[in-house]
């Protein structure tokens, strides 16, 4: 890449930009702080899922401070349905570190707003860049498929050695006199027209540069390695009811779903059936003894690196008093009150369903 490439790259783009980019709420009214949330929010999620989101978080925890005073358990209501809890987690204890020990500002140094807890190089480029104007190059799927068939870069996206390798060839091409539009410029270009299929390469305001569009190369950028099948678990679980309460106990703080509520379950067995499955588990997890009532639903649902079918069931209490091994703490609730209470994304997905029957 010559470095008369490079400037031609960098305005062809930021024209492109300045004329096509999406009205965001987070680019409407820049700060550090709301930008940090977005791209917090951002990460994992798409654009649309993450903008109600926002708009509702910012209006109820609209400083870092607010954030900081916040109860847990608040935060995780807020970000209910969002996925990737830890996230949630990390930006409150973060949060609490602004407030607590950095006079509740955010700092503008990248190697000091990177040590924050969630913090990574993508989050730490990306604040650092659009908020405060520092010259850091950010690199997520987006940048890396706009890279990758831009300069038929063969580094796998999905290889431990993609960052570092994309990051290289991203701040080479990085326009420092605003390195924040420029990021969000390489972004946008990924998301809008640059897409995983289908990529618009007609409107391309770089399809003059682009080796894979001069090749005819396209579809084989960017390369992956191909992962294994991810297994999928089958769970049971019971919603067990005493007189007009269910039963729901609450996920240890760290680990996947740190900190949400649920009903008690899991695994089923080889050879053991998801009705005995539920019935065994409320014992192991909470010490009281249920019995099968009736079968509620099926949900399938995906995660990152495996996918449940989970079988939920009604069941009554009949004796025991809560001992609980595992979650670390229980409540014996109201149907109409479980709004109150954050839930994982599988459980919001049959949860209508009591409601419908109480
Ligand atoms: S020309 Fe096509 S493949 Fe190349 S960067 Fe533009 S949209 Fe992507």
């Amino acid at each position: 890449m010559s470095p008369k490439d490079i400037t031609r790259i960098q305005r062809l783009l930021m024209d492109w930009y300045q004329e096509n980019k999406r009205t965001l709420p987070w680019r409407e009214k820049v700060s550090p702080y709301g930008v940090w949330v977005s791209e917090v929010m951002l990460q994992q999620t798409q654009v649309k899922t993450v903008i109600p989101y926002y708009l509702r978080f910012m209006e109820k925890y609209p400083h870092v401070e607010d954030l900081a005073k916040a109860p847990l358990e608040t935060i995780l209501k807020s970000w209910e349905g969002l996925g990737y809890y830890a996230r949630a987690r990390n930006l409150h204890r973060a949060a609490g570190i602004v407030t607590g020990e950095m006079g509740g500002i955010l700092p503008d140094d990248f190697n000091t707003f990177l040590s924050l807890p969630g913090v990574g190089d993508y989050i730490a480029s990306a604040v650092q860049s659009i908020a405060f104007g520092r010259d850091h190059a950010v690199v997520d799927g987006n940048v890396k498929r706009v890279l990758s068939r831009l300069f038929l870069m063969e580094t796998p996206v999905n290889h431990a050695s993609a960052h570092n390798a994309y990051k290289k060839t991203a701040e080479t091409l990085l326009f420092r006199e605003d390195p924040g539009s420029f990021n969000q410029a390489v972004m946008e270009l990924g998301a809008l027209i640059c897409t995983p299929k289908n990529p618009d390469c007609q409107g391309c305001p770089l399809s003059g540069h682009c080796l894979a569009h001069r090749e005819g190369s396209i579809d084989l950028f960017p390369v992956r390695i191909s992962r294994a099948k991810v297994p999928t678990h089958h769970i049971a679980i019971g919603v067990v009811r005493k007189a007009d309460r269910v039963l729901i106990t609450r996920r240890k703080l760290d680990g996947l779903l740190g900190g949400l509520w649920e009903f008690p379950g899991g695994k089923v067995e080889k050879g053991e059936t998801p009705e005995a499955a539920c019935i065994r588990e409320i014992k192991e997890e909470t010490g009281i003894d249920a019995k099968l009532s009736s079968f509620i639903t099926r949900v399938n649902h995906a995660y990152t690196h495996f996918k449940i079918e989970m079988d939920v069931y009604y069941c009554n209490y009949t004796s025991g008093r809560v001992r609980l091994k595992g979650p670390i703490d229980h409540k014996w609730i109201r149907i109409k009150e479980i709004d109150n209470y954050p839930f994982p994304r599988a459980n919001l997905k049959f949860i209508p369903l009591l409601a419908d029957r109480n």
